[in-house]
């Protein structure tokens, strides 16, 4: 039940949930939120919200909130609760003696997308300086880590190159691979706002997304493609426009590297790449796919919004940098209107990856190799810094398994639910001697845990998120922490505990520390922040004011860089016993793995996942609206309900991931980008069957 009173004051803040990063003031009254309302002044969301954000304060205080620190010796054994110093003391003996036992590389941490620029700064911090390795990753990892190595392959940054109000200026728009109205709903509203003036839509997804026709908007095209075929439908666009004479020549030879435009574009020119010749691969008609790549080379400004449908693949960073080629192509970068835009998944994926989570880069995308750079952080951690690149996850819970990597410390981040391969990830928890989990619930990843430290609501903590257009906003303490520090806290008094002698007072010094230490932040504080309300990196001398729109004048690495992209087909295959691809996402009313939506009282939430399934599929298997099916992997099965729609094609299914009951990553493979590692959750070749219940 939530008790309406009246509010005494007001705190603006940021929405914890998705990468749009909307303003809302939290109406306080003492340490209770009262409501929360869209802040008209918020940039990027211009006094709008969405269900999520509207209702994000319930779970601060849902019973289920763990507020005492507790231990135990192990996994087996029941939780003991004790005092921060007992438990702070007891995480880092046991990580100093495993380091002790198996070496300095054998611990590590895991950041998360759902912190604080300065929370995840002072992790990867503290992993580099006082654990001694680069055993540091993200949950971005699983994410839009394929964002990060494509654009800065591409352009030589590792970001969206617009601001939202460049949605405005748009004539053209591709969504591939991305369902804004369910995942960035206020971002939605703006860009259906810009389709119902004129501007053209181009939908490249398997499923009939909301976009392709609602109220008062239809896209021109919708290029309904096989999961796992993103890269050849991408590079049949390039194709038509290459052969059809319709790129940007003076944008090109201007701005991008020419004799690699040459060598790219005699390969996308091939026969093999037009849309006649892959449309039995991809399952799109050629003359839509004709069509829609004349509209994109032709129709004005054109703007690519991408998500986790184009990532989460084996071929992530391909299709990213396919995707990158053809805003070159068309000479779509550099103004209002244009660009490459991910529409990133959490409210700090973009901080995560910018706050150097990435085990092989330091804060501002530079490479663990580079001697000046460690110089750099050298001098002000006054630690010797190792120049080899750390374990991905992946890799840790490989070593677990192999039994050199023992201990973990994991903030804000289940990677037993969200993490592939859920027995394998078990596997490498139950080997480690030591996993420090930092969180608000006893998730998941809790059961294999030998230390739990409470964490913070972001109603409880000041700190900035950075958006998914580069927007650093600041976060504002509303209440007081429930369990008496907020995260940036603890992660210093564990490195503390561990040797190091750190006296950050207010984040406000952190932000100051990655401002002296990272040249897109040289210009960030929070004073400014104040001022302005929020700022776009880069901001630093040249940019004082910030940056809406990057690669203005020029790349980021000088020539924007055409990649060639051949598309290989992913080991995930269908066959007689798996004949079905299952393709996975997000409906409005939940987030992510549902920690706090589900402990959120709202009479509109979703409570289960159900399987969307076609009329034709779910009729040769004699399986009726709401009938309980089997959905079943070569990795594993869980049951949930029919939704028989013709928004899925024939031979693909679809389902989402927030309820535990469901469990869809006992299903998904474990193959992964074969840059990034990021998984391929997006295609698996699944079968459904009739059951009689969960
Ligand atoms: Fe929060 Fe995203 Fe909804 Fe905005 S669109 S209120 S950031 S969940």
């Amino acid at each position: 039940v939530i008790e309406i009173g009246t509010p005494d004051r007001k705190v603006v803040t940021t929405c914890a949930y998705c990468g749009v990063g909307c303003s809302f003031e939290a109406e306080m009254r003492g340490d209770t939120v009262v409501r929360m309302t869209p802040w008209k002044h918020g940039k990027a969301n211009r006094g709008h919200s969405c269900v999520k954000g509207r209702f994000a304060w319930g779970y601060a205080s849902h019973g289920d909130r763990i507020t005492a620190p507790m231990i135990r010796e192990r996994i087996t054994d029941p939780w003991e609760v004790v005092t921060w110093d007992e438990a702070i003391t007891f995480a880092a003996t046991r990580l100093r003696d495993i380091q002790a036992r198996h070496g300095v590389k054998s611990i590590g941490g895991i950041t998360s997308s759902r912190c604080t620029n300065e929370e995840t700064y002072l992790v990867q911090k503290m992993i580099r300086a006082v654990f001694g390795n680069n055993n540091t990753d993200t949950c971005a990892r699983v994410c839009h880590s394929p964002t990060g190595y494509g654009l800065g392959r591409a352009f030589g940054t590792s970001a969206g190159t617009q601001d939202f109000d460049s949605v405005e200026h748009t004539d053209v728009v591709i969504v591939i691979g991305a369902n804004p109205t369910d995942g960035h709903p206020v971002f939605a509203s703006r860009l259906k706002k810009r389709l119902r003036e004129g501007a053209r839509l181009i939908v490249i997804d398997p499923r009939r997304i909301d976009l392709v026709r609602s109220p008062h908007v239809e896209a021109a095209h919708h290029l309904p493609l096989r999961p796992g075929t993103n890269v050849a439908v991408v590079t049949a666009l390039a194709h038509v426009i290459v052969t059809e004479g319709l790129y940007d020549e003076r944008f090109i030879r201007e701005r991008c590297d020419w004799d690699e435009f040459q060598h790219y574009a005699e390969f996308v020119a091939q026969d093999r790449h037009s849309p006649e010749a892959i449309a039995l691969l991809t399952g799109v008609d050629p003359q839509d796919l004709r069509a829609a790549a004349r509209l994109f080379a032709t129709g004005g400004n054109g703007a690519i919004y991408y998500g986790l449908g184009v990532t989460e693949h084996s071929q992530g960073s391909t299709t990213v940098m396919a995707i990158a080629n053809l805003a070159m192509l068309t000479g779509n970068l550099g103004r209002p209107g244009v660009g490459v835009n991910p529409l990133r998944g959490q409210n700090n994926v973009q901080g995560a990856c910018d706050m150097g989570s990435f085990p092989h880069e330091l804060p501002g995308y530079r490479h663990v190799s580079q001697d000046a750079t460690r110089d750099v952080f050298e001098r002000l951690w006054g630690a010797v810094l190792d120049k080899e690149p750390g374990l991905r996850i992946p890799n840790m819970l490989d070593a677990a398994v192999e039994g050199t990597f023992k201990g973990l410390y994991v903030q804000g981040e289940d990677i037993l639910q969200s993490d592939p391969d859920t027995h394998h990830v078990a596997a490498g928890l139950a080997a480690m001697d030591c996993v420090i989990v930092q969180d608000l619930f006893l998730n998941e990843t809790a059961n294999y845990a030998h230390v739990f430290l409470p964490g913070c609501t972001f109603l409880e903590k000041d700190g900035t998120f950075t958006n998914a257009e580069r927007r650093i906003n600041r976060v504002r303490k509303v209440m007081q922490p429930l369990n008496g520090f907020a995260d940036w806290e603890v992660t210093q008094l564990l490195a503390n505990a561990m040797g190091a002698g750190w006296a950050y007072t207010h984040p406000a010094q952190v932000m100051d520390e990655i401002a002296a230490t990272t040249p897109s932040f040289a210009g960030v504080s929070y004073e400014l922040l104040e001022e302005k309300g929020s700022v776009q990196w880069p901001c630093n001398e040249l940019h004082p004011e910030g940056t809406p729109i990057m690669h203005v004048d020029g790349f980021m690495r000088g020539k924007g860089r055409f990649i060639v992209t051949e598309y290989v087909a992913t080991e995930e295959r269908t066959g007689p016993r798996f004949p079905l691809l299952l393709t996975t996402g997000r409906i409005l009313s939940q987030y992510n793995v549902g920690a706090q939506t589900r402990r959120t009282a709202n009479t509109v939430w979703h409570d289960q996942d159900v399987l969307e399934i076609h009329p034709h599929d779910a009729e040769v298997r004699g399986i009726k609206d709401g009938d309980w099916v089997r959905l079943a992997s070569r990795a594993g099965d869980t049951s949930l309900r029919a939704l028989l729609t013709d928004r899925v094609s024939p031979g693909v299914v679809y389902t989402t991931f927030h309820h535990p009951d469901t469990q869809a990553n006992v299903i998904t493979t474990d193959f992964s980008d074969w840059a990034t590692n990021c998984p391929e959750y997006k295609v698996t070749a699944v079968q459904v069957a009739l059951t009689n219940g969960p």
